[in-house]
């Protein structure tokens, strides 16, 4: 049944663009086993969701 599953892929995408979404949401860079923030370049830890030096978070 793998036209179920295409098709609830599609909508996935539908829901997402009509959010305002980008299907490839901006994400963190991977630096020395760290995240590293793409606006400012400032390392986190892995467990981070947000940056500690400017605020940014993925997907934004
Ligand atoms: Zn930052």
């Amino acid at each position: 049944m793998s036209k179920a599953q295409s098709t609830d892929d599609e909508l996935f995408d539908e829901f997402l663009s009509a959010n305002g979404h980008e299907t490839e949401p901006a994400g963190w860079d991977e630096s020395y086993n760290k995240k590293q923030c793409p606006e400012c370049s400032g390392l986190n830890d892995q467990a981070a969701t947000a940056c500690s030096v400017c605020g940014w978070q993925p997907g934004r």
